[in-house]
């Protein structure tokens, strides 16, 4: 299974914005992009002129970063959107929100969605009872996922889900902490998702 493996915190200082891809090292004064706030590099200090087309591009890689997808998944989830009724930019952000490894990390199972995609592809989740190893795994409204049996004891799982139940989960998931289960109760609007990103940028950049 290919995956971003491009350090972390670059992409931040890349994107000129905190992507809060660490979890709670976003919110120390670990933070790089706190540190450096300018992009990577011999000449990330340099004044940039952004163009129409690179402004485009950068919302594209900001969502594809946030969520930790790769350019061509991502330009699939595109055209998925863009073939099904409705706004585009809505549906790109509702598929990419009903990912399993999404969900593990909305649900509070993991305190990043890197490390939630590893829950899943290491086996320790499942979707109403079955096994799932796949990240990209869409997930329905519904649909309960939970952390298996024998994986309950991993103290970052108890941590992580420590850690999300003192900052509350979202309106549209419900969480059964003691249980290690979570159902995903409906598909939220874009603007509860509280992703800064404005999806137009990214049909723009698609329609060129
Ligand atoms: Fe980005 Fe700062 Fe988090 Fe690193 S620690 S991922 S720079 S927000």
């Amino acid at each position: 299974m290919a995956r971003d493996i491009s350090a972390v915190c670059k992409q931040c200082r890349r994107e000129g914005m905190k992507l809060f891809l660490k979890g709670d090292r976003c919110l120390s004064d670990k933070c790089s992009y706190d540190r450096r706030p300018y992009a990577p590099g011999q000449h990330g200090q340099r004044r940039v002129k952004f163009s129409e087309y690179s402004r485009h591009l950068r919302e594209k890689q900001k969502a594809r970063r946030i969520y930790g997808i790769l350019e061509k998944q991502f330009s699939l989830y595109f055209k998925k959107a863009d073939s099904s009724k409705g706004v585009t930019g809505d549906n790109l952000f509702e598929i990419l929100e009903r990912r399993l490894d999404n969900i593990v990390f909305r649900m509070g199972f993991a305190n990043t969605r890197r490390s939630s995609r590893q829950l899943v592809s290491h086996n320790h989740i499942l979707v109403n009872g079955q096994k799932v190893n796949r990240p990209s795994f869409l997930v329905k409204t519904g649909d309960v996922v939970t952390i298996r049996e024998r994986s309950k004891k991993i103290v970052a799982i108890a941590e992580a889900l420590e850690g999300k139940g003192r900052q509350g989960w979202d309106a549209w998931i419900e969480v059964d902490a003691p249980k290690m289960s979570g159902v995903l109760k409906e598909i939220p609007d874009f603007a509860d998702m509280q992703i800064p990103i404005d999806p137009q940028l990214i049909v723009e950049f698609y329609s060129r």
